[in-house]
């Protein structure tokens, strides 16, 4: 393993102001919020999205939805000035579910209603519920209310689950888990929760309006990501044990086996014997402490930055400043009081570029994981850097397997830092 070479002079944090964020938290720094609702609906088999919206809004997330492969096109209405001044904006949503309806193999119809349709007042209860004994689904999510679009599909989910929910029985010891994450993520948490002798039931947000059933039938639901709110706060009504937090490093692994076991109310010996022998295999892999003396920056859009905050700091990292896009919740609340009583000092929701450009100047990083601009930024500084969303979306995350997986993978990105010293020195001298 490398020596971690600091690039400036350690900072002298005792002779340091604090941190004071400034940037203006009125107007999200995201990409459009709708994105989000219809990565999650579009994902959905058989859901043909309408889009109810202006052609500048369309042209924008036609474009991104392609490029994250949704693999259909989004039926809409021709908005514009002329349509929105005639008061057309219901007719113009109406013939959209229609054409929508009429694509082959539709079986549901999300109608995703935007900032314009939104202000211009689309009114629910003239829109139809069903076209052809196809459901047809209102989601409403405005960037004016929905400010990130990790919250976005969080909203989206609500909407599609209150229509299909089946909560006419539920399955002993079963578990439902909501967040988006790497696909592996899923089959590790279940050989777990198979050990203490349950199982897990589904994996929100779904592909399949069926998965939209089954998980009205869960026991408990954890909310792996913590902007699902709404769609836990649905799961939450039928009285269902809620678990917060998710089972990263090997702090958090063996408490939320432990809260899993008595949410599900598994034998407790079984998941006592569960919960130490994965924090004793996390603990293993720890002792080495591979990321000691290195200060990163974690910033990101996604919603789950806090997670990875935490296992680099498991990993031996100072992690002082961490910033996402979504607003503080209750199920924010244990990630947030474990990262401050592990040396973050600062943690910013609704972030802006400009509170992590300010971060930037205020440590001395030698790892930045962060936005496109911000990694751009600490690219030309010479400080290794990567791309938030693309880099740590793919790997497993969760439980001792995911942890190991992700430590070793940032332990890469830091021996590179000889790299970027090279790179500087060669444009140095052009
Ligand atoms: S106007 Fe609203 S819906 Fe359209 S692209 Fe902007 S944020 Fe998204």
């Amino acid at each position: 393993m490398a020596e971690i070479i600091p690039l400036y002079l350690p900072t002298d944090s005792a002779n340091q102001e604090p941190f004071k964020e400034g940037a203006c938290k009125l107007h999200p720094q995201t990409m459009c919020p709708a994105f989000g609702a219809l990565r999650v609906l579009a994902r959905i088999e058989g859901a043909q999205p309408a889009m109810v919206t202006d052609t500048g809004c369309l042209y924008g997330l036609t474009f991104v939805t392609h490029f994250y492969a949704a693999r259909k096109s989004i039926v809409a209405p021709a908005l514009g000035t002329a349509e929105l001044s005639s008061g057309k904006v219901q007719e113009a949503a109406n013939a959209a579910i229609a054409e929508a309806a009429a694509e082959p193999h539709v079986s549901v119809i999300p109608v995703i209603s935007l900032c314009v349709a939104e202000t211009a007042g689309l009114a629910e209860e003239l829109l139809p519920t069903e076209v052809d004994g196809k459901p047809v689904v209102l989601v409403r999510v405005p960037a004016y209310a929905i400010h990130s679009h990790p919250e976005a599909k969080d909203i989206a989910l609500a909407a599609v689950m209150r229509r299909f929910i089946d909560t006419s029985a539920t399955e002993p010891n079963t578990l439902v888990l909501v967040g988006e994450v790497f696909p592996a993520d899923p089959l590790i948490i279940d050989g777990i929760v198979r050990k203490m002798g349950g199982r897990v039931l589904t994996t929100l947000p779904g592909r399949h309006v069926d998965e939209l059933k089954l998980a009205g039938r869960g026991a408990a639901v954890a909310a792996l990501h913590p902007f699902y709110r709404e769609t836990v706060a649905l799961l939450r009504e039928r009285g269902v044990g809620v678990v917060s937090g998710a089972p990263i490093g090997a702090d958090g692994s063996a408490a939320w086996i432990r809260a899993v076991g008595a949410a599900l109310e598994l034998d407790e010996d079984t998941v006592e014997q569960v919960a130490e022998a994965e924090e004793q295999q996390a603990r293993d892999f720890l002792k080495t402490q591979p990321l000691k003396g290195a200060t990163i920056l974690i910033s990101g859009y996604e919603g789950n930055e806090m997670l990875y905050a935490r296992l680099l700091i498991e990993g031996g990292a100072h992690v002082p400043y961490v910033s996402t896009s979504i607003g503080t919740s209750m199920l924010t609340a244990a990630d947030e009081a474990w990262l401050k009583a592990h040396g973050v000092e600062t943690v910013v929701y609704r972030k802006a570029i400009e509170d992590d450009m300010q971060a930037m100047e205020h440590w001395n990083f030698d790892l930045v994981i962060g936005t496109t601009t911000l990694a751009a930024h600490a690219k030309e500084l010479g400080i290794p850097s990567v791309y938030y969303t693309n880099i740590l979306s793919v790997r497993p995350l969760f439980l001792s397997q995911g942890m190991i997986a992700s430590i070793s993978f940032i332990r890469d990105l830091i021996d590179r830092k000889p790299l970027y010293r090279q790179m500087l020195d060669f444009f140095a001298e052009e």
